[in-house]
């Protein structure tokens, strides 16, 4: 049975172009890009290559990309790095309360030593008011972090509207685009931004890298102390396979990105559908319209989401759930929670990601098993009254 991989926000598969181009930096081109020598040189070539892929992906310039070991490391900076070099002039963060753990556990971490942050609220479908964010700001605020696209829901913010403001007032504007970048357009001058976080294994590029965008003349310093790397914000020998990675990986998504959304559009709304036909008591999380081209996010009335996702994993078909599991208790997911959701309704959710390897087959296939799983697990559930 072929397996469907229906979790492409988590992680995508490396694209093999991308492998092709990484390989000869383990091996033949492996020298140190600090180094004087010809290996050197032929790498530090290819670090630059790169960082021009990775900047025009995004409409920024070369020496604005900061390479990091990842999305969390990117937000981890850009949150740390700006409020450490801006502490003087206020120490006031406005956040959302659907970041990623990276920007939300940087903010708490800030508030550990001083800092105020205001974390802001959301609609119902997960969607951020900018009037919201201006209401929050204080003369104090040095720095503003709304996510470009919620990983669970797949809301994406007014962020240019955000950033608009931002500007007007003279506060950094940090975004964490690590769902969109390579997905839909993410240009830096349009959204406004002075900082946003990339991670190279969103996008088809391997783990375990990610950039930082830092527009020229923002003030932040590095947590990471060493060599001078990276403009001397990010200290340690470059992962050069790994960059020259992200840099195929985003010339590749440059030129693919807008058939691919295309296509991935028509199967996400097909299968949004076909789920909510097929299945009563099934709500669409997230919003409508503004959501990622490979988003589906459905809560189910009267069963949980790991049951749910377990099930489809024996039937060859890898999904999400809402619910971050710890070894105490199932917590219901806190986008779903800040969304209004009533927490049974949060404890039943499965999120589908689509990717480049999905095609109406895979859809079809989900459309068969998931209604079929859904109806055996409610018949067992004490919580379902619509037995018949
Ligand atoms: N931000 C968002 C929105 C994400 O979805 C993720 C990954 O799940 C991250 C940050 C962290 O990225 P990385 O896994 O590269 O550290």
């Amino acid at each position: 049975m072929k397996k469907i991989y229906l979790d492409h926000a988590a992680t995508t598969p490396t694209d093999p172009r991308v492998v092709e181009a990484m390989l000869p930096h383990f091996t033949d081109a492996f020298g140190n890009p600090s180094s004087i020598h010809s290996l050197g040189v032929e790498t530090r070539a290819a670090v630059a290559d790169a960082r021009e892929r990775v900047a025009s992906l995004i409409g920024a310039a070369g020496d604005e990309i900061i390479f990091t070991s990842g999305g969390t490391e990117a937000d981890n900076l850009a949150i740390k790095g700006v409020a450490l070099a801006n502490a003087h002039k206020g120490k006031h963060i406005v956040t959302t309360r659907i970041e990623h753990h990276a920007v939300e556990e940087s903010c708490r971490y800030l508030e550990s030593q001083g800092f105020k942050v205001t974390y802001v609220g959301v609609d119902k479908d997960g969607l951020v008011d900018p009037k919201d964010v201006e209401k929050a700001v204080t003369p104090e605020t040095i720095l503003i972090s709304v996510m470009h696209a919620n990983n669970e829901v797949g809301t994406i913010q007014p962020i240019a509207e955000i950033g608009k403001m931002a500007r007007a007032r003279g506060i950094y504007f940090h975004t964490d685009a690590v769902q969109t970048v390579g997905h839909i357009p993410a240009i830096v001058g349009e959204l406004g931004v002075d900082l946003l976080a990339i991670s190279a294994h969103k996008l088809y590029g391997p783990k375990g890298v990610g950039v930082l965008y830092v527009r020229k003349g923002t003030r932040i310093v590095s947590f990471m102390h060493g060599g001078g790397q990276e403009r001397g914000l990010r200290a340690s020998t470059e992962n050069v396979p790994g960059i020259v990675g992200l840099g195929k990986a985003a010339e590749i998504a440059q030129t693919e990105m807008d058939a691919e959304s295309k296509r991935l559009i028509r199967l996400r709304d097909k299968l949004i559908k076909g789920l909510l036909e097929r299945i009563p008591q099934t709500r669409l999380n997230g919003h409508p319209t503004q959501r990622l081209p490979n988003n589906v996010n459905v809560s189910i009335a009267s069963v949980e989401g790991e049951p749910l996702a377990v099930s489809l994993d024996l039937e060859g078909i890898a999904v999400s759930t809402g619910s971050a599991c710890s070894s105490e208790a199932m917590e219901p997911s806190h986008v779903l929670m800040a969304m209004g959701l009533p927490a049974e309704l949060a404890r039943g959710s499965v999120r589908f990601s689509l990717g480049r390897d999905n095609m109406d087959a895979d859809i079809d296939r989900v459309l068969e098993a998931f209604p079929r799983i859904v109806s055996r697990l409610r018949a067992v559930s004490p919580l379902w009254t619509g037995k018949t």
